[in-house]
């Protein structure tokens, strides 16, 4: 496969989808947009405004009428992106555990969710990108040329996330991060719309065990640039 020009990568909670995204942009010399903090920012608006995460007709409206955008950041931060909601950036909002226990209830809305698709396929028009999220290969971007569907344990991705937190130097607790990630999962797996499930086209990759580097080394080896 020569160099392709638009890259899905799609997989569960914490399979390490931004960080291999960002490598392989970066590699590759092209954008990484990780979808998932689209979803995110949105989610965090709606809890600013108090809307019930249960009503679909309000959250759908909500996502027809907010901007969201990725701004780089400097070349020192190659791949890493401002996400503006509405000009504002909400970078460091959109990890809060209130916005993670919501997240997949806002994104699996069809409305929501139409309105997402849509700008996510503008933003990869031009290509030269790498796209992260849960239906990139299914329905964004159903052309890519290259499809990855990271995979690892439960277990091995609570611990990945447990040792991100801890890092931040904030208090973590493995168990919960565990519980959380299965029902975040679930609930991504069995939404009827665009679910979270590998595309009939998608390579397989397994990172339990694996580095990071050798994830990268694996999905490079795909290709023959
Ligand atoms: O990837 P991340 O964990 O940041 O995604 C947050 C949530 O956004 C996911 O759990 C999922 O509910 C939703 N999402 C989605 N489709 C995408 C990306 C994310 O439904 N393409």
């Amino acid at each position: 496969m020569s160099k392709p020009s638009i890259i899905a990568i799609d997989g569960p909670v914490a399979a390490g989808k931004s960080t291999i995204g960002r490598l392989l942009a970066q590699r590759l010399g092209y954008r990484f947009v990780d979808t998932g903090e689209m979803y995110r920012a949105l989610t965090w608006k709606a809890l600013k405004l108090n809307i019930d995460l249960e009503d679909e007709a309000e959250l759908s409206q909500l996502a027809f009428s907010t901007e969201i955008e990725f701004v780089p950041l400097a070349k020192s931060n190659e791949g890493y992106c401002s996400v503006l909601l509405d000009g504002c950036d909400v970078a460091t909002k959109i990890h809060a555990p209130e916005v993670e226990a919501g997240v997949s209830l806002v994104a699996k809305v069809a409305g929501v969710r139409r309105v997402m698709v849509e700008r996510q396929r503008r933003l990869a028009q031009d290509g030269k990108i790498v796209m992260a999220g849960r239906d990139i290969g299914t329905t964004v971007l159903p052309h890519a040329a290259l499809k990855v569907y990271l995979g690892a344990s439960s277990e091995e991705r609570a611990r990945r996330r447990y040792q991100e937190v801890i890092e931040r130097g904030e208090m973590a607790d493995y168990q919960a991060i565990l519980a959380e990630l299965v029902r975040r999962d679930e609930i991504d797996s069995q939404r009827p719309i665009s679910p979270l499930e590998p595309a009939s086209d998608a390579r397989m990759v397994d990172t339990d065990g694996l580095n990071p580097d050798q994830v990268l080394a694996e999905i490079l080896s795909m290709m023959d640039w």
